[in-house]
């Protein structure tokens, strides 16, 4: 399928989506991960319309970089290895894996200019998954005012592979009530406007509970 094709029946659920839950399409954000996908194909997602682009390895999103270069804005989506950071610094415009202060450390000695992370929240419990557990994320917030080029964007999250939406819709309210108690401290630092919740499975769900960046991979550009 071509990606114009899938951008646009997913734009098309996101408006359904937002329709139902009172929102305004222009505050959710499609990420394209291109993760799977060759140079060429993260291309043709861009002519598609497509301005912000995904990647979870230093090395796949150097390469895409080199050649689309600011065509697209770059989003860090994967766990990040505190030595790799320096690697991606300048480069990604957004970084949804933040957690722990060892990584916002380097982060911080690194950049040289206020680099927009999201803090990684593992909101269901699961073993297997990367992030903090919901208690840990206010008291994380507060600390991050120590590192300067650190903003607090928004959260992150990854819901658990199932069809259970009453799940599902647990998940991402757990974030939106984060992200409430977060606003609420009125910190400098961390206006933590973002919600990164949604993938080719679950984002029609995500932006109901108020989504503002999808990160869709499969459904959009393929596997
Ligand atoms: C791979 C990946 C996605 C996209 O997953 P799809 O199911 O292919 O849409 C989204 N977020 C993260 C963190 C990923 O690693």
């Amino acid at each position: 399928m071509k990606v114009e094709e899938n951008l646009k029946s997913i734009q098309e659920k996101i408006d359904e989506a937002c329709k139902r839950s009172g929102r305004n399409p222009g505050e959710v954000t499609i990420i394209a991960v291109t993760k799977y996908v060759s140079t060429e194909r993260a291309k043709e997602a861009v002519s598609a319309g497509i301005g912000n682009l995904g990647e979870n390895r230093d090395d796949g999103m150097l390469a895409k970089h080199e050649e689309i270069g600011h065509a697209a804005k770059w989003h860090f989506i994967g766990s990040l290895q505190t030595r790799k950071v320096k690697n991606i610094i300048g480069i990604a415009d957004y970084i949804h894996s933040l957690d722990r202060l060892s990584l916002a450390k380097e982060i911080d000695k690194r950049a040289e200019e206020t680099v927009q992370c999201l803090i990684q929240v593992n909101a269901s419990g699961e073993e297997s998954k990367q992030g903090l557990s919901p208690e840990e994320v206010i008291p994380f917030v507060k600390d991050l005012e120590a590192y300067p080029y650190i903003s607090a964007a928004g959260l992150m999250t990854m819901a658990p592979l199932t069809d259970d939406e009453e799940v599902l819709r647990h998940c991402f309210r757990t974030l939106k009530t984060l992200q409430k108690n977060i606003q609420d401290l009125n910190l400098a630092h961390a206006p933590c406007r973002e919600l990164s919740m949604g993938m080719s499975n679950d984002f029609g769900i995500a932006v109901e509970e108020g989504a503002t960046m999808v990160r869709i991979g499969t459904a959009l550009v393929g596997e």
